[in-house]
């Protein structure tokens, strides 16, 4: 549920940009944020408040500030009635601004909308396991999902609330500019790639998102729903062989 008290709601917020890799706020943010401005009792992130020294690793500050102000924009947005008053804070990514490989996801779950980051629960944990094979850290990718908000019981995203949140996503990897893109599961190529196909005719191909390479595969979940059946070993497989599809993107070596 949305906190109804403005300190926690407050908290959530910075909590939320902090997780979406926000390190400060440009001036044009409201000025609520800033720390004189806060209540007392809550010690807000110091990473947002202050711009830090660039660095020769340091990404454009065009680009993270643009983030910046768009994971604020998701922080604050309404577009989704029940998913906003049901959603303990916004997801908005995480990872890299710069990255070569962006992961894109359904929408966050129960865990990821309690921590504010994508991919922390069971099955983020076998995608952590994924991106370790592949040679890869979280750190050097980013991962997001369709949906910036979790949808109540882990209910699928509908139509509309895709659409609403689509302008986010498109901005978002479009700041992003990466060289590929993974999505993860039929939901994410489905809202990628404008088609209803599922995802085993989608998988083990590569498509053109706005002149990016994109990459589909199994979502983790239902690669852990697979486990201890007699699809498990394929499935795992073919994931794998759409890893390493996205891997050649890159020019990476392909692990073996
Ligand atoms: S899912 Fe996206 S469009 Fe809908 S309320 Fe959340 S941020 Fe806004």
């Amino acid at each position: 549920m949305q906190p109804t008290d403005p300190r926690t709601q407050i908290k959530h917020r910075l909590d939320s940009l902090v997780a979406a890799g926000v390190e400060f706020l440009p001036a044009s943010s409201p000025v609520a944020i800033r720390s004189e401005t806060l209540p007392e009792t809550i010690p807000p992130p110091a990473a947002l408040l202050h711009e830090p020294a660039p660095t020769s690793s340091t990404p454009p500050v065009d680009s993270r500030k643009s983030l910046a102000l768009l994971a604020n924009d998701v922080a604050s947005c309404n577009k989704c009635p029940e998913l906003f008053s049901t959603r303990t804070q916004t997801v908005f990514g995480v990872g890299n601004p710069t990255p070569e490989i962006v992961f894109v996801g359904e929408a966050p779950g129960g865990d990821e909308d309690r921590q504010g980051e994508p991919f922390v629960g069971k099955a983020g944990q076998l995608l952590n396991r994924i991106i370790e094979k592949a040679g890869l850290t979280r750190d050097e990718i980013y991962i997001c999902n369709v949906l910036k908000c979790r949808p109540p019981n882990n209910r699928k995203p509908h139509a509309d609330e895709c659409r609403n949140c689509r302008p986010f996503l498109d901005r978002q990897i479009e700041l992003l500019a990466p060289k590929v893109i993974l999505c993860l599961g039929g939901v994410a190529a489905n809202n990628l790639l404008g088609n209803t196909t599922g995802i085993t005719k989608l998988r083990g191909q590569l498509y053109d998102y706005n002149g990016v390479p994109l990459v589909c595969t199994y979502h983790p979940s239902y690669l852990l729903r697979a486990e201890g059946t007699p699809d498990e070993r394929k499935l795992k497989f073919e994931c794998w062989d759409d890893v390493k599809l996205m891997l050649k993107q890159v020019g990476r070596t392909v692990p073996g």
